[in-house]
């Protein structure tokens, strides 16, 4: 396993609030005539820090892309700090700002500099004046310990770096809500480090996260609950020391037996 040094922090003191920041209810997705999410039942309370693990294909990326809407369910309910995904498109640039989504594939815009791929949305969609957002790029980006690359272009970055660009880049929108899409996949495994301990920092301050990820070191360090999936379905979902040593289903069992 890729246990990481992050297990040195162990988060499980920290409380989650009782106020509900994702409610999704019965939620049901196709892909066509596939069925990938069947009766998806989840609660994300305020400040949970939530690991979401399963193999390959299970519905993991889907099921948090239904959360900012970048998928849309057809069945069944999700609301978002008290707004709800409909077809009524009008609630998306809310949601959008909202919830921030990091992807494994950073995504930056590759002839934009670092400054300018943080500025795009707060200037274009949030109308937040150019030096304001400049400044707050800034804030970021030395939140991430990368304010020096400011003026580069992506293509400049490492990896890890060009990942942490990505979580700066989505914190310039203030979001509540975290979701992380096996954020260190494609990094090499030196770089992994340094992107998991951007996501601890922000863990630490309170960010609601929902975290896709095979760090499993991280899931035990940091999550306060984990949850497991496969053939699109929660199939079993506990604080992480019961998760990890007294796994309920087969399948989680089978799981954890090929990645631990
Ligand atoms: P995971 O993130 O757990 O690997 P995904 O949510 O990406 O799983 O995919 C779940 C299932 O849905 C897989 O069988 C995948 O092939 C299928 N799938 C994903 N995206 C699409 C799509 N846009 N169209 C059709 N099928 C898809
Ligand atoms: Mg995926």
């Amino acid at each position: 396993m890729q246990q990481q040094s992050t297990t040195s922090v162990d988060l499980s003191h920290m409380t989650v609030s009782d106020e509900v920041a994702i409610q999704i209810t019965k939620m049901n997705k196709w892909y066509g005539n596939f069925h990938v999410l069947r009766d998806i039942d989840l609660t994300v309370y305020r400040g949970e820090r939530i690991v979401i693990a399963g193999p390959s294909g299970s519905g993991k990326s889907t099921m948090i892309r239904c959360i900012n809407r970048l998928e849309e369910h057809q069945a069944g309910k999700i609301v978002v700090d008290g707004t709800e995904l409909g077809s009524d498109l009008k609630n998306i640039d809310k949601i959008r700002s909202e919830v921030g989504m990091v992807f494994q594939h950073f995504n930056l815009f590759p002839h934009l500099t670092i400054l300018e791929n943080c500025t795009l949305a707060p200037i274009w969609v949030r109308k937040i004046p150019k030096k304001e957002a400049e400044a707050t790029a800034m804030h970021f980006l030395e939140k991430v310990k990368i304010p020096e690359q400011a003026n580069k272009y992506p293509g400049q970055l490492s990896g890890g770096q060009q990942q942490r660009v990505a979580i700066a880049r989505s914190l310039c929108m203030k979001p509540r809500i975290m979701l992380f899409d096996e954020p260190t996949s494609a990094l090499d495994p030196e770089m992994i480090k340094e992107v998991l301990d951007t996501m601890v920092s922000l863990a630490e301050e309170g960010m609601t996260m929902i975290c896709v990820t095979h760090e499993m070191g991280f899931a035990q360090a940091v999550a306060n609950r984990v949850i497991f999936m496969d053939a699109g379905q929660i199939v079993e979902q506990n604080e992480p020391k019961e998760f990890f040593n007294n796994p309920q289903h087969e399948r989680t069992k089978l799981f954890l037996s090929q990645i631990l």
